[in-house]
């Protein structure tokens, strides 16, 4: 109970990601989010071309085995030391 006697209930809270937001505006903003809509996208059981690493979403398969090819990706990869160099 808030000092206005108000109740806090949770309005603002995301089921699918399991979130609680302070007020409405976070909410919006984690609506917003590209971690919020692959996960309602998944939850709707669409495809998701999501890389996790580059926080980045493509369009389709081929364009995610694309960006995953790339120096982009082997770039961001090396930066977190996902990627042991060889040779
Ligand atoms: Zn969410
Ligand atoms: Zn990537």
């Amino acid at each position: 109970m808030l000092a206005n006697g108000a109740v806090l209930h949770e309005v603002n809270s995301c089921q699918v990601c399991d979130v609680k937001c302070l007020d409405n505006a976070q909410y919006v903003e984690h609506c917003n989010g590209k971690k919020h809509r692959s996960k309602v996208a998944h939850a709707l059981g669409q495809d998701v071309f999501y890389c996790d690493v580059c926080n980045i979403q493509c369009t389709s398969q081929d364009n995610l085995n694309a960006h995953l090819d790339g120096k982009k990706h082997m770039k961001v990869l090396k930066a977190h030391g996902f990627v042991n160099v060889m040779g």
